[in-house]
């Protein structure tokens, strides 16, 4: 950039930013690099799609104006994303600017990205990643019930899935974090459906796995790069189960793909089990890419949600089959006992109506007992501490604490000792190392000793096993 072109560029951007405001410019066009000025045209270029149809939605005419108060000549801007030249040096580039959604004069007079059709150079992949991972009609936002543990995941969806396109991206990626059967696919699905239904964009929902396979199969088809197109006509990618993404061609593919798509101002939703920081097998860029966003997590179902689950899931089979009739009674009862998982919900009312359809017989209290009994959860134990162990212990065998600490071997004290270690184990969540060490610095294999032993011995002698029975039940009061 010649001196003269640099000076007077810092003299539109001024004009500029006395016109709209310092909050206004800093928005917007804080990232506006000057590329060149040629004849009368001047070519400007942003960091991501979004601003540039943004800067030429909203302030188009500002901008030539501020540019022909500096140099009457320039009668037209032109704007470009800058990222699609840099990226197109990497590794695993995407395909040259020709398929950067290109803006484009729609009928109501306003412009707007317009993502081009992808060349259907292979069908069998287009058929693949273009139709992406199954999506099951009954994972809507309809069905998807909302409540303390998962109001903001349910917001953020929501959200995402009713943008328009043009509208600023709000939090990109979302990110959604939850233990297994809290809702995760349900509420990426719902997003992917309800964009579809609404027709204006287009959204890609794939797992993982499939996003894997899919790069894979258009590797050794040689189609990689139609591939990447395909990924590209895309608004809105959803990925689920992220955990699960492997591999290193995968990871660098999908690290690109995220950065291509976020520049450029689409919108990326990702589900896994863990947070970003978690995810060990990912490269430490795309961590810090996905934490950039949003990153919510579902808690756990509390039991007002999975009644709440329950009724309507009663409420959709009666519909098929009228004569499922859950009583109040047994509704309470699951949701109580059965597991914090959505899935296991789904698994005992699936169970009771498949009963219900076999044997015509109503569904009671006592049918429900029997029939869940392997999905109860178990009674949450009370947090024990060590020192509690070694206190009831060396109480019951009469001897101190400090005895159970020491080095002494004599038979009185190591078969309590022992039991101590077994009950630290088994009641609380001290790492072997750590019980050792709370043992009086003993190694962590003196420990597994112990809790091999001990476990050996209950299975043999059933006095000691009712011992350690009333020791647990003591130090579970
Ligand atoms: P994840 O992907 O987190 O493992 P899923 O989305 O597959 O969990 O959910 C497991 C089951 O629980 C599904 O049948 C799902 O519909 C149901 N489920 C979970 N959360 C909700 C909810 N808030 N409302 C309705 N159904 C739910
Ligand atoms: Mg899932």
């Amino acid at each position: 950039m010649s001196e003269i072109s640099d000076e007077c560029w810092t003299r539109v951007k001024g004009r500029l930013r006395a016109e709209v405001g310092e909050a206004v410019y800093s928005s917007w066009f804080a990232r506006m690099e000057l590329e060149s000025v040629e004849a009368n045209t001047a070519r400007i270029s942003v960091p991501t799609l979004f601003l540039k149809s943004w800067i030429q939605n909203h302030y188009a005419e500002r901008l030539l104006t501020c540019w022909q108060s500096e140099r009457p000549a320039v009668t037209r801007i032109d704007l470009s994303v800058r990222t699609a030249a840099i990226r197109s040096a990497q590794p695993f580039a995407v395909a040259p600017p020709a398929s950067v959604p290109h803006l484009e004069k729609v009928d109501h007079g306003h412009f707007r990205p317009e993502i081009k059709p992808v060349s259907p150079s292979s069908p069998a992949v287009m058929a693949d990643t273009r139709g992406g991972s199954p999506l099951d009609p009954r994972l809507t936002f309809e069905t998807f019930v909302v409540g303390r543990s998962n109001t903001l995941a349910h917001a953020a969806s929501k959200q995402v899935a009713t943008a328009r396109r043009g509208d600023p991206v709000m939090f990109n990626p979302l990110y959604i974090h939850a233990g297994v059967g809290l809702g995760k696919t349900h509420l990426l699905q719902a997003v992917s459906q309800k964009i579809n239904s609404l027709g204006e964009r287009k959204a890609l929902y794939l797992t993982a796995e499939r996003f894997m396979y899919g790069f894979a199969s258009a590797l050794r088809s040689q189609t990689a790069l139609a591939f990447k197109d395909a990924l590209r006509g895309i608004d809105v990618l959803v990925v689920d189960d992220l955990q699960f993404l492997q591999g290193k061609n995968s990871q660098a593919e999908f690290s690109h793909t995220l950065n291509s798509l976020i520049d450029g101002g689409r919108q990326v939703v990702v589900a896994a089990d863990r947070p970003p920081a978690e995810l060990e097998s990912l490269d430490e860029r795309i961590r810090s890419r996905l934490a950039g966003g949003l990153v919510v997590e579902i808690g756990l179902l509390g039991e007002e949600l999975r009644h709440e689950i329950l009724s309507a899931r009663v409420q959709t089979a009666r519909a098929h089959h009228p004569a499922f009739d859950v009583p109040a009674q047994v509704l309470t009862y699951i949701a109580r006992t059965v597991t914090h998982n959505g899935r296991d919900l789904e698994g005992a009312l699936n169970r009771l109506l498949a009963h219900s359809k076999l044997t015509g017989q109503p569904i009671t209290m006592e049918l429900a007992e029997r029939e869940l009994r392997d999905l109860v959860r178990p009674v949450e134990l009370k947090r024990v501490r060590i020192e509690e162990i070694q206190r009831i212990v060396a109480r019951h065998y009469n001897v101190s604490r400090s005895d159970l600490l020491s080095s002494r071997r004599t038979a009185n004290v190591v078969r309590p000792r022992q039991i101590a270690m077994y009950l630290a184990k088994t009641l609380t969540l001290r790492s072997l190392p750590e019980i050792g060490r709370r043992f009086g610095g003993r190694d962590h294999t003196t420990v597994l000793h112990a809790v091999r032993k001990i476990e050996s011995l209950i299975g043999t002698d059933n006095s000691l096993a009712a011992e350690i029975e009333v020791l647990k039940s003591q130090l579970q009061e």
